[in-house]
């Protein structure tokens, strides 16, 4: 049995939104159940009992949420956000845009459920870096940390997409940003060959993504 949450830390909505309050509290309470069903079926509850967030703001104007985001983490802010960065979770406040934003600018996203699953993910990226004790350096290279939150957030569960070996490895090796579809197939590929704690755990090694490269191969 899991114990209660606490109530939920402080919503910020815009105006045009307050009449939707309860819609987003929904959102958030299930991404938090899913945070907690996920680490549970890993025997890491106790890490995602402490909470993840300590204010939630919500933006009906993407301009605006770029702004705040670059301002919270302290960035340059005539810096260029891609119209898909919809949510982050930095410096324990959760921000993301409306889930009508979210839906028009990232159609590829748009499942059962798709906006809690994207505050789920959010929260997810925080859930791996306690279960690496705080190091964010270890969480690996970007198609193993964002397939991670991808995974534990259950999205594209559905996706038919299938992947060849060369193109898996050419996205392991790829430094920058690739498709997130793309890289939940390869996360779910190797989380049924080895058990997820050992990818996690392994992922920091410089030749982590070639190590599993040589067993697509072999
Ligand atoms: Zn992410």
């Amino acid at each position: 049995m899991f114990k209660p949450y606490k109530s939920l830390p402080p919503l910020v909505l815009p105006e045009e939104l307050e009449n939707r309050r309860e819609e987003f509290l929904r959102y958030l309470h299930s991404a938090r159940e899913n945070i907690r069903n996920f680490a549970s079926g890993y025997c890491w509850d106790n890490l995602a009992e402490e909470e993840f967030f300590d204010q939630v703001m919500i933006f009906d104007d993407k301009k605006k949420y770029n702004t705040a985001l670059l301002k919270l983490v302290e960035a340059d802010c005539n810096l260029e956000l891609p119209d898909t960065y919809c949510a982050a979770l930095e410096k324990r406040i959760l921000m993301a845009v409306t889930p009508e934003y979210y839906a028009r600018v990232y159609p590829e996203g748009i499942e059962e459920r798709s906006y809690e699953k994207l505050f789920t993910h959010e929260i997810a990226h925080r859930l791996h870096i306690r279960i690496l004790n705080g190091d964010e350096e270890a969480m690996g290279p970007i198609w193993f940390f964002e397939g991670f939150a991808i995974f534990a957030a259950d999205q594209f569960s559905q996706s038919k997409l299938i992947l060849s070996k060369d193109e898996m490895t050419d996205l392991m090796r790829d430094p920058q940003r690739g498709s997130y579809v793309k890289y939940n197939y390869i996360f779910r590929y190797f989380v049924s060959k080895i058990p997820l704690p050992d990818l996690v755990f392994k992922a920091k090694q410089d030749n982590f993504s070639e190590d599993l490269i040589w067993l697509l191969e072999n």
